[in-house]
């Protein structure tokens, strides 16, 4: 079977598992062992070497997802994301990064890069333009973020990838709001993919976890690096996370057909001011959303109008639980100018955009009936 040719639903629930060749149970079995018998220089197993049986099967999912020779599996997106970036930069390199990012990974870069000695420029926005100006001399990767959080901006995933091959730097991306459902960034000739596995790979709320997929030498690079800082995944919850990944397909087209529904309809309610969602005709990059993806993703954000007070409305909700994280089946919404953003002053977020009238809302699967009548009411108690 080539796994190529396999479907979505497919790959999410039998590439990557692991035989029980002993009794013939119908699912992976959970290899728990931390100490295995030396065989080969070769093959080495280890925990920490990302390469247990339940670590190395679920890899060849991701890989198999992202469209990719290899993958590895990280105990969060951050272990992720760092071992990506100190594999991939050194002392005396520049990495340009979007300026719209995760905030986990802006921190990153802040407080940890002049430990290293490694340079880096944040763009002035997401356009092609923003991202050849950041560029030095001594630049080595380009990250980006898209759909970004929370305001939903796109950014050029084939130009970007085609600015670092033109100038022989590496290109990067975090995936995690989009997830392979809805976007393959390496079909568009990015390098590099990153998830935070927490969130739709998990999709349920209970994993920490997350993952790098890429060519099998790039991985090469990221394993050495990353057995050196061990942030490898315990085999149980690497279980659980294949456990989780078996519906991500039927899980995330079923949370992005709410969110498409969800965002046309507030679009039109009288007490919502603005809705950001790729998906909508009136997003700024609509076409390019609708060039470079599968779907829309089933994050998006809205502005309550002027005098609705944005705390009054999430504690008015009864369904939609109010929640720092995002992705699981079950809808939940933030305001980003009391969480994620609360430590900007008022004067940067207007500058980036975050009123304090916004709420970032990740769709689950709820019923949209309930999902709308939870917020109809909200918004008519406040
Ligand atoms: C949550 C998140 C991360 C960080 O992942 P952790 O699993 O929390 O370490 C990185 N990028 C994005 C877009 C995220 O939402």
């Amino acid at each position: 079977m080539s796994k190529d040719k396999l479907g979505l639903n497919t790959i999410c629930t039998h590439v990557g598992e692991v035989k029980d060749e002993q009794f013939k149970g119908a699912v992976s079995p959970m290899y728990l062992s931390s100490s295995y018998q030396f065989l080969d220089v070769d093959v080495k197993r280890y925990p920490r070497y990302f390469n247990t049986p339940n670590q190395e099967f679920l890899s060849k999912k991701i890989a198999a997802l992202e469209h990719t020779e290899a993958a590895m599996i990280f105990g969060s997106g951050m272990a992720a994301i760092s071992t990506m970036f100190l594999a991939f930069l050194k002392q005396g390199d520049h990495l340009v990064v979007q300026n719209t990012l995760y905030g986990g990974t802006v921190n990153f870069i802040k407080e940890e890069f002049p430990k290293y000695g490694i340079e880096y420029t944040f763009t002035n926005g997401y356009s092609i333009e923003d991202f050849e100006a950041a560029i030095q001399p001594n630049t080595t990767l380009i990250h980006i973020e898209t759909p970004s959080n929370p305001l939903m901006t796109i950014t050029d995933i084939k130009a970007v990838a085609q600015l670092g091959k033109s100038k022989s730097i590496f290109t990067s991306i975090d995936n995690t709001f989009a997830s392979p459902v809805n976007q393959n960034p390496i079909d568009m000739g990015i390098d590099m993919v990153m998830h935070s596995a927490t969130k739709y790979f998990g999709g349920h709320s209970d994993i920490c976890a997350g993952a790098v997929a890429s060519s099998a030498v790039h991985i090469e690079r990221i394993w050495n690096v990353g057995k050196n800082l061990g942030g490898s995944l315990s085999d149980m919850t690497v279980w659980m996370l294949e456990r989780s990944m078996k519906t991500l397909g039927l899980r995330v087209k079923a949370q992005t057909k709410n969110a498409m529904k969800l965002a046309k309809w507030l679009d039109k309610h009288p007490k919502i001011a603005k809705v950001y969602y790729p998906g909508l005709k009136s997003h700024p990059e609509y076409k390019l959303a609708k060039s470079q993806m599968k779907g829309f993703g089933a994050m998006l954000s809205f502005e309550l109008i002027e005098g609705l007070e944005s705390h009054a409305f999430q504690n008015a909700l009864q369904l939609i639980k109010s929640s720092m994280s995002l992705a699981g089946v079950e809808s939940t919404m933030l305001s980003p100018h009391l969480t994620s953003h609360s430590l900007l002053t008022q004067t940067e977020r207007d500058a980036i955009g975050i009123s304090d009238q916004l709420i970032r809302f990740s769709v689950g699967i709820e019923s949209i009936k309930d999902l709308k009548h939870d917020i109809d009411k909200a918004l008519s108690q406040i």
